[in-house]
């Protein structure tokens, strides 16, 4: 079925005036330099994500107003200004380095959706050192080979999350200090381990922050690939340019909006536009510590009267399935803009949002590499639903082929984004080769197959590679078969997305088992147990097939590709390469 494209207003006739007007005269105009000039630096070219996020307002009305909302899991709410935003993260910068975190220390967080994650995250940003936010979601293998491969120095997390993963202190030998944020449950104490509130509470609130410049490391997200461990994208403080105009010109944030992003610190979204976005638009964020459900969703948009609203395809997928009338029952009436990233956003769903809340979704493309949005739908331009929307002004992305020349208008190739734009990572973690590779004739190639039309909105087709999407989550193949072959009943094992109407893909898992065990229904779901414990629920995988063997090139490699294929009953393809 073919959608109608959603035709805006004339912006003088939209409630709230668009902060991006007029999209192509403000392309041509647009430079990086202008939204520089709108930041407010440090002295000596110094720049620091938590400095325009926070203290910068401390000398405007903003001070004193509503930066973070937060609704606990169990109904609990608490509030916190700028000013007291400033307050903890210095209080937290300096218990850091109490510990000895210096510049380019690396410090995560394993934590729920908690206030100090954010103190924790703003806090270690003021020192120079570089922020890791991980999903709490995580099992202690996922957990682990982050923290190794990070060489983090500290870690700060809560007593339920250490009892999973207290084990593996002992293979980390950079890790120097872990701080437990005892909310719910108190903890005994041992040598370098100490309780957030006796640690952090006591220090002074006024801070001496280190001097970073542009180019310093700020945080770091780890993404999967196709082959090998997740990778750790690092990126700088310059990245505050792109997650500042992006929370203004493609979220629109305002003044006086309330904004809620649903997605967790631990994937990306969660930190560009949990935090840096909106908090260096000095707007008020909400943060929803519980998981979803409809009906809490609902609630947390009706008692904080969200004005804009960034979630992703999968929720809005599950919202759909809850149903018209379930919206029907809540006071929706503050929305006034939703957008929604992470997965392809379906031509239903975005019409679906017409329905329910009287507002179209706003889809919008980038990935963990690029640090902010780089195509987009925005306020003022039409919908072409199924369309991930058109670049960001200051942005060159194209379709080129496997040659990096750019491929003619309506072909599919790969997505290709010109480099040098501010939030564009700038390394993977130990791993210069592989982020070398990423590059091509001059473009960075995002690993994502789409189609351009002739008015320049992107269509997303596909991965070029075998990376597994599940409700928005990148699952790399390689690291859930790791796991899978680490138990003693599993020879091989191969790894898939199956296509899931809700959660977009699954991962299943093929495996073939060692001599002596029996492929029963008892084995599949100690498998299915054995990976949840190691990865967390949201990488083990959902489905598992046995095979006597599985089907592998002449090199040995396990075909994904033929798994998925006979999985879908699809062509089987070239299968020259296949062992015989
Ligand atoms: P991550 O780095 O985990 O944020 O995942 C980025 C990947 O998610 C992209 O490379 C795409 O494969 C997918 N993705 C993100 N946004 C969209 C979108 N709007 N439409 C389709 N796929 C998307």
């Amino acid at each position: 079925m073919d959608y109608p494209t959603i035709v805006k207003p004339p912006t003088e006739e939209i409630a709230v005036r668009p902060n991006l007007t007029d999209y192509n005269s403000f392309r041509r105009t647009f430079t990086w330099d202008d939204v520089r000039k709108e930041l407010s630096g440090l002295p000596g070219d110094g720049l620091n994500i938590a400095h325009e996020c926070i203290d910068r307002h401390l000398g405007t009305p903003r001070r004193d107003k509503a930066a973070l909302l937060w609704e606990g899991k169990d109904g609990s709410s608490e509030s916190y200004t700028f000013a007291e935003m400033a307050h903890w993260s210095n209080k937290a910068a300096n218990a850091l380095r109490s510990l000895g975190v210096e510049k380019g220390d690396r410090v995560f967080v394993f934590l729920d959706r908690v206030p100090e994650l954010y103190f924790t995250v703003f806090g270690a940003l003021k020192l120079g050192a570089v922020a890791g936010p991980l999903f709490s979601a995580f099992g202690p293998e996922a957990v682990r080979e982050r923290l190794a491969d990070s060489g983090a120095k500290v870690l700060v997390t809560q007593p339920d999350l250490w009892a999973r993963i207290h084990f593996i202190w002992q293979d980390l030998p950079d890790l120097k200090d872990v701080v437990l944020v005892c909310r719910r449950q108190q903890h005994e104490t041992q040598p370098h381990m100490h309780l957030w509130q006796a640690l952090v509470e006591h220090q002074p609130d006024h801070l001496k922050m280190e001097r970073t410049g542009p180019e310093h490391y700020s945080v770091m997200h780890y993404t999967s690939g196709t082959t090998g461990k997740p990778k750790g994208a690092a990126h700088v403080h310059e990245a505050i340019l792109g997650h500042y105009a992006t929370a203004k010109y493609v979220l629109d944030l305002h003044d006086e909006d309330v904004y809620w992003c649903t997605a967790d610190p631990g994937w990306v979204t969660g930190t560009s536009y949990g935090m840096f976005g909106p908090w260096s638009n000095g707007a008020t964020s909400v943060v929803y510590e519980g998981a979803f459900s409809a009906s809490s969703w609902y609630s947390v948009i009706q008692k904080y009267r969200v004005t804009v609203w960034y979630t992703a395809p999968t929720a809005v997928r599950m919202l759909m399935k809850a149903g018209e009338e379930t919206a029907k029952k809540y006071d929706l009436s503050s929305l006034r803009y939703i957008c929604s990233v992470g997965e392809p956003l379906n031509p239903e769903a975005v019409m679906w949002g017409l329905r329910a809340f009287g507002l179209p979704m706003h889809d919008n493309w980038w990935q963990t590499e690029t640090g902010c949005i780089l195509i987009a739908n925005y306020p003022s331009v039409d919908i072409r639903p199924g369309s991930m929307g058109r670049t960001l002004p200051g942005i060159e992305a194209a379709i080129i082929d496997e040659n990096g020349n750019e491929m003619p208008t309506g072909e599919e190739g790969d997505l290709a984004i010109r480099p040098g734009w501010p939030s564009m990572f700038r390394t993977y973690w130990n791993n210069r080769p592989l982020y070398e590779s990423r590059f091509k004739n001059g473009w960075y190639v995002t690993g994502d197959r789409a189609r351009v039309d002739a008015d320049g909105y992107f269509w997303f087709v596909g991965r070029a590679d075998d990376v597994i999407n599940t409700a928005g989550h990148l699952v790399g193949p390689f690291e859930v078969e790791s796991v899978l072959i680490e138990h003693p009943a599993v020879a091989e094992a191969g790894v898939i997305g199956k296509p899931d109407p809700v959660a977009m893909e699954v991962v299943k898992a093929f495996v073939s088992l060692k001599d002596g065990y029996e492929a029963d229904a008892k084995l599949r779901r100690e498998l299915i147990q054995f990976a949840r414990a190691k990865l967390g629920p949201a990488v083990a995988p959902r489905e598992i097939d046995f095979l006597p063997s599985l089907p592998k090139t002449r090199s040995g490699k396990i075909m994904r590709r033929l798994l998925k294929a006979r999985e879908l009953g699809l062509p089987e393809g070239d299968t020259s390469t296949l062992e015989d």
